[in-house]
């Protein structure tokens, strides 16, 4: 083949292709073609003679650059995508491969360059991978709704109605002990309406984070079960710490000092209902529930703030 027409070839790409020269210091440009000036915006006549590296402008720390250092030291060939910049500052991203030139002697002589703006490509896989991104985060804010109550952030009831089934399956299985706590804030009626149904809200948020600070043991939770009542499931503890420990959550809801002048106590308070079972095999989850519900009848019924079991 003549090599006029490879040179046409060459010079009519509409990829960029360089020539530098490996045999001289620092391996500058010696050669580039057309499609490369339009490209970056630098003249033929201003780039040769200057290693190509002034395409990167101080955007130097760049993974892939690692990889073209390599290359060039072992005199290898390699594909990268790199973010580099038109004598205009735009940036672009370059997809440049480069191949090494031996003599006879076996020594590189020369680096052949092809590049290619892949600028509108690298974008569209940017705005693929933050699309995919925001749908994730989509899909862990809606599995959270699912779950979370919406007032007060702590579990749902749905949520609940299913870790119960579970945790007292496992509890089963292993003949562990469940407690659970129902628990229903005292006089809640005339505190909204003496202090309104916004203060009322905000109440049931700090009862409910309370609650939720309670306990230590990552299979244990609180969960709203609907208006101003609330409930905890927590496996493993015996009837004498599950007093202590449901005492306590009085306690800590009236350490919070909410005034509520219709209480005897003058702040806002709880009352507690619990039930504590050592499961043996097919032992019912309605069983705590109910239990659990008498037991916060009573303690109503025996004054308020205050804790009971049957
Ligand atoms: P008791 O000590 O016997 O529990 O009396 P109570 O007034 O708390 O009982 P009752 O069940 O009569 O009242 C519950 C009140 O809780 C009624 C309702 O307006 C209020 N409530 C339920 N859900 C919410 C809520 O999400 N926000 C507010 N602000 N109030 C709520
Ligand atoms: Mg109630
Ligand atoms: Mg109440």
């Amino acid at each position: 083949m003549k090599i006029e027409i490879l040179k046409q070839a060459v010079m009519d790409s509409r990829d960029g292709i360089t020539i530098s020269d490996n045999c001289i210091d620092d391996n500058p440009l010696v050669f580039v073609n057309p499609a490369f000036e339009r490209m970056t915006g630098y003249s033929f006549e201003e780039i040769t003679n200057i290693n190509c590296r002034y395409l990167q402008g101080g955007d130097r720390k760049q993974h892939e650059l690692e990889i073209v250092h390599n290359a060039i030291k072992k005199g290898e060939y390699c594909l990268v995508t790199l973010r580099n910049y038109r004598k205009d500052g735009t940036m672009f991203w370059n997809e440049l491969s480069i191949s090494p030139i031996y003599d006879e002697n076996g020594a590189v002589t020369n680096f052949i360059g092809i590049q290619k703006d892949v600028t509108p490509r690298m974008i569209i896989q940017q705005q693929l991978r933050d699309e995919h991104q925001s749908l994730e985060e989509m899909k862990i804010h809606f599995e959270q709704l699912a779950i979370k109550d919406g007032l007060t952030g702590i579990y749902n009831r749905r949520f609940f109605d299913t870790q119960l089934e579970i945790q007292c399956k496992i509890a089963c299985r292993n003949g562990d002990s469940l407690t659970l706590a129902m628990i229903d804030v005292d006089h809640f009626k005339s505190y909204n309406d003496i202090y309104g149904h916004q203060a009322g809200d905000e109440a049931l948020i700090r009862v409910a984070d309370s609650l939720n600070k309670s306990f230590q043991r990552g299979s244990d939770f609180a969960a709203r079960y609907g208006g101003e009542e609330f409930v905890i499931l927590s496996n493993g503890m015996a009837k004498d710490q599950a007093a202590l420990y449901v005492n306590s959550l009085c306690q800590g809801v009236r350490n919070l000092r909410i005034p509520h002048t219709a209480s005897s106590t003058g702040y806002l308070t709880i009352s507690i209902g619990f039930s504590v079972h050592t499961f043996g095999p097919l032992h019912p989850s309605n069983v705590l529930l109910v239990q659990a519900d008498k037991a916060l009848y009573l303690a109503k019924e025996r004054g308020r703030d205050q804790s009971f079991s049957l």
